[in-house]
């Protein structure tokens, strides 16, 4: 795109950084592994969020209030655990000025979209619990689709597969391919294709497989099939072939982001001040009797004392918060990888591409996008004021530096409506506006031996700390898996408050 063009369509960038930030932990490497060519982030606050990662002792005022159970987080672990602590002093602290974390939706003259997590699947934990909290998810009813050189196919591992715009010999291996991996019984051969990459099975097929695989995987699961589990990319792929005849999936208008703005609005009013946002802690530091609480908010350090704390944190962050993890336990939390990913949300005036809820889109620098409010368009009285597509933009590791800057960002986001306006003549159209939400670190990328060797070992219970968030639980960053990381570590915080020491099992590995 010419920069003439760009000029006339406003460019936002969103996320950690430019939201103000205090401790961009998710842009800057925690692990400290990369270069960042030379690129600052202003601001007082990344001077804390630089200081945590050196691993500076920050001063530990004395503790001014004590509570049952803290929790560190307010994504959609930290805000699931709240709810199920209702009936405790609990306190729960979020470093962002909103609540989320990676399941958080935003608004275009009131118009929702999602910045990250999209649906939910119907037989899951997430579905009961959101409609447990009053919310009403909708089927998706839409197997996905694919666009490939300029043609949009519906259905792409059904269907659609026989009319995929390749070459006769590429759409046959398509099929080869499809027909190999559907008869590979997971049920016996799932644990030991645990430790072995998705690409080991593709040697044999055309190129154009790997490379759908490496659009899929990445935006899935953070990473490309050679760094997948086969068993990972074989179940998605008998996952896609069986949807195609019965869709599972459900979302709500703008995503799961629904999820968190419900539970925030219920969780406000029972927890009052004990509730609070632009809290970045600092230091947690374990004790016979309680556990120290330390974290900045605004200029002030604060300390509180609580019996239990339970870390709805990404491990990278984790792991350099609380004292004391056991050595084992700390390096396999550092063993664990994340994907940097930005989501960016084409906003048009009116109707442009309506045809497939998430359409693929390989050898694009997005992987897929998402319409907006596919599951509310064709309810009676409702028109779609703006159709707003939700890019799915991942990056390799290498590439995150490109997302420090609000330059970085927006040359990506520009890349991303280029490649958009490619794709048919239906969509080379400028949109009003472009949002781009960035984040460094959101997405562990589930690579092989993670779920059965690394993940056990990361969510071992300390004495009086337990661990949440998606990235202890496995095999896929979801928000599935986020729930059931809270409610396991609210079970253990509880049984903590009443008297038993959770047993940590023997880590292997
Ligand atoms: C682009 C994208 C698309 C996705 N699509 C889907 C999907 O379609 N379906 C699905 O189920 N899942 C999807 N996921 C995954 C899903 O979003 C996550 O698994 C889920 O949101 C994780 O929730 P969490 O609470 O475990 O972690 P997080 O969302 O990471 O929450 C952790 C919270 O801790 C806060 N925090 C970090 N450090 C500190 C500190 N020092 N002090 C205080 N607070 C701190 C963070 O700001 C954050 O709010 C997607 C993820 C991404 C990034």
């Amino acid at each position: 795109m010419s920069a003439n063009r760009r000029e006339f369509i406003r460019f936002v960038v969103a996320g950690a950084v430019t939201a103000g930030c205090p401790l961009d932990l998710s842009l800057v490497s925690a692990q400290n592994t990369e270069s960042h060519g030379g690129a600052t982030v202003d601001g007082e606050s990344n001077r804390i969020c630089h200081e945590v990662r050196d691993g500076k002792i920050f001063s530990r005022p004395p503790a001014s209030a004590k509570h049952d159970v803290v929790i560190v987080g307010g994504g959609v672990s930290g805000l699931t655990a709240a709810h199920q602590l209702q009936h405790r002093n609990a306190l729960l602290l979020e470093k962002e000025p909103h609540w989320g974390g990676n399941a958080y939706l935003m608004e275009y003259d009131g118009s929702t979209y999602a910045t990250g997590a999209a649906f939910l699947e119907a037989k899951s934990e997430a579905f009961q619990f959101s409609k447990e909290i009053g919310l009403e998810p909708l089927p998706v009813n839409c197997p996905d689709g694919s666009i490939i050189n300029g043609k949009f196919v519906p259905d792409t591992w059904g269907e659609g597969l026989g009319k995929l715009p390749y070459p006769p010999f590429v759409v046959e291996s398509f099929k080869k391919f499809r027909k190999e991996m559907m008869a590979i019984d997971l049920d016996k051969r799932g644990e030991e294709l645990f430790t072995v990459p998705f690409s080991s099975f593709m040697g044999v097929y055309a190129a154009e497989v790997k490379q759908w695989w490496d659009t899929f995987g990445p935006s899935n699961w953070g990473s490309t099939s050679d760094d997948t589990p086969a068993s990972m990319g074989i179940e998605a792929l008998q996952y896609n072939v069986i949807s195609s005849r019965e869709d599972n999936r459900y979302t709500f208008p703008g995503g799961l982001g629904a999820i968190t703005k419900k539970l925030a609005e219920i969780l406000q009013p029972v927890y009052g001040a004990r509730m609070q946002t632009g809290a970045t802690i600092v230091a947690v530091v374990p004790g016979k009797e309680e556990v120290q609480v330390t974290y900045m908010l605004g200029a002030e350090l604060k300390t509180v004392s609580a019996k239990a704390v339970i870390m709805a944190t990404p491990k990278f962050i984790t792991r350099r918060i609380v004292e004391d993890i056991p050595e084992k336990q700390s390096n396999a939390m550092k063993a664990i990888r994340y994907a940097p990913y930005c989501v960016v949300n084409l906003i048009f005036n009116g109707p442009v591409f309506n045809r497939g809820y998430d359409n693929w889109c390989p050898g694009n620098t997005f992987t897929d996008f998402i319409v907006a409010d596919w599951v509310i368009r064709k309810k009676p009285g409702y028109k779609q004021k703006y159709n707003i597509l939700s890019c799915y933009t991942p990056l390799r590791e290498t590439d995150r530096p490109r997302l420090l800057t609000d330059d970085g960002a927006k040359e990506l986001a520009a890349d991303v409506l280029r490649d958009f306006q490619k794709l048919t003549p239906e969509t080379s159209i400028n949109p009003i506006e472009v949002h781009i939400y960035r984040r460094g670190h959101p997405m562990y990328m589930s690579t092989p031996g993670l779920y059965t060797q690394i993940q056990p070992i990361v969510r071992q219970p300390m004495d009086r700390v337990f661990f949440a968030n998606t990235d202890s639980e496995g095999p896929e960053s979801t928000t599935n898996e986020a729930i059931k990381a809270a409610r396991r570590a609210v079970h253990q915080a509880e049984a903590r408050l009443a008297g038993t020491i959770a047993k940590r099992t023997a880590m292997v590995g």
